[in-house]
């Protein structure tokens, strides 16, 4: 009875009507490619990096944190190649004006344009798609800086401020989540390809001869990582990238993609990058960068084992994926069926009718001192407000009825099932405990 038919513009329209993602300063027209995330969006969010954080530091081997800076100086990027690389082709359409990205599978440059039809194309020319910007009072060549478009090369340039007053040994990892930035020509498709968005990396350092088993060690892992979160397995696949797609100092590159309504599409990106990262800084830096093996006294350059995924891209399909429509008593009913780990709201508290509200409201409040993620809601009929939960994913509703009074039960009314069964007041929490385990 599913008539699971999620679309695009149903997501993007859920997302405002709900106080998931709203269009950046849309009270001045928006900005293009840049969003503010709403109440339920930012808890969202929050519980999203709180669930990689987890992936990523519960491995066997030290994993840690590291919160590194957005703006990087020139030298920065001029060491990671991406001064001289960061750019896609960039074509324009003379006639109306617009821009495409030249690689786009809908632009052919034999046909006229897709926006107004007239053939009438400029040469292709590469955007550097970093942003740049001055610090201080000057603007001269020594002042120009970058906001970063990845976050991991925070953490190679302060590798061995972290390998010296963490005492962590090779193999270990090191995990950044943070805003990134990129001037992309042509955003589309709502959080999937934005200019302003965050990212959650691993840069993991091993030996050279370990690289390729914990790359597969890798692999597995956050591929489970998306399956936990409830994720259908059957929509996510590894892809190995093709020789041609390989930067010439990765040794292998796996994304992890999902099937969207609009194609297969990398989610994340998994690379064997060999000692290219470290090896680049120290030689742009002058500074040492290699290790010392106590075991064959001698000095190397650790492997990096990078994966990469962000956070909005994994927001999104999360949506994708727990969008549902069903048919309920004759009428279109939309849920997110999101794992109740992940959803921003773990159960409602409603009471049936007014009368009711301060015996449920104790109920709620008595739940929230205790950090359950909880909603109150007294307004409506019963039937909307369930709706209300429905279409913001809430695994459980909990109703304080006339009944209540009378024997201490609430009836605990279940997203998916729809099954209504009664329990004590006492065992609410018990309930919400085992829905997070
Ligand atoms: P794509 O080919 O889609 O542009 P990419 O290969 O350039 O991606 P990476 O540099 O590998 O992307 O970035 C790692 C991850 O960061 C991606 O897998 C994606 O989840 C996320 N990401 C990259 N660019 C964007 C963007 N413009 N908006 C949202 N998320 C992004």
């Amino acid at each position: 009875m599913s008539v699971q038919s999620v679309t695009l513009e149903k997501i993007v329209a859920l997302c405002k009507r709900r106080g998931f993602v709203f269009q950046s300063a849309e009270i001045y027209d928006g900005i293009n490619g840049v969003y503010d995330f709403g109440p339920l969006g930012a808890q969202l969010k929050q519980m999203i990096k709180a669930a990689w954080t987890k992936n990523v530091t519960s491995f066997a081997e030290d994993v840690v944190l590291l919160d590194g800076s957005i703006l990087g100086s020139a030298q920065v990027w001029k060491a990671s190649g991406h001064l001289d690389n960061f750019s896609d082709p960039l074509v324009d359409c003379l006639n109306c004006k617009k821009r495409f990205r030249a690689d786009d599978p809908d632009i052919n440059l034999d046909k006229a344009c897709p926006s107004c039809g007239v053939k009438n194309w400029t040469g292709v020319r590469q955007f550097q798609l970093m942003f740049q910007t001055n610090l201080g009072a000057l603007s001269d060549a020594a002042s120009v800086a970058y906001l970063r478009p990845e976050t991991a090369q925070a953490v190679f340039v302060n590798f061995k401020n972290v390998m010296t007053s963490s005492r962590v040994k090779i193999p270990f990892g090191i995990a950044q989540i943070g805003k990134a930035f990129r001037n992309e020509i042509t955003p589309k498709q709502f959080l999937f390809r934005m200019r302003e968005f965050e990212q959650m990396e691993l840069e993991f350092f091993c030996k050279g001869e370990q690289a390729s088993s914990f790359f597969d060690l890798w692999c597995e892992r956050r591929k489970q990582f998306f399956i936990n979160l409830g994720i259908t397995p059957e929509k996510l696949r590894l892809r190995p990238h093709a020789a041609d797609e390989l930067a010439h100092y990765s040794k292998a590159c796996f994304d992890v993609e999902y099937e969207f309504p609009f194609g297969w599409k990398e989610l994340e990106g998994i690379a064997n990058r060999g000692d290219f990262d470290l090896s680049q800084h120290s030689k742009f830096s002058g500074k040492e960068l290699s290790v010392f093996d106590e075991a064959t006294r001698t000095s190397y350059v650790p492997h990096v084992v990078e994966c990469s995924v962000g956070v909005d891209r994994l927001f999104l399909t999360l949506l994708f994926d727990a969008y549902y429509e069903d048919n309920v008593e004759g009428e279109v009913r939309t849920v997110l069926r999101f794992s109740p780990k992940i959803a921003p709201v773990t159960a409602a508290v409603l009471p049936l009718t007014n009368k009711l509200t301060e015996q449920a409201e104790n109920l709620y409040l008595d739940l929230k001192a205790k950090g359950y993620r909880l909603q109150f809601d007294a307004s409506g009929s019963i039937g909307k407000r369930y709706r209300r939960q429905d279409e913001i994913g809430t695994p459980v509703c909990f109703t304080y009825d006339f009944q209540t009074l009378e024997d201490g039960t609430v009836t605990a009314r279940n997203r998916d099932t729809l099954v209504q069964e009664r329990i004590a007041l006492d065992q609410v929490e018990g309930y919400l405990q085992r829905l997070l385990a």
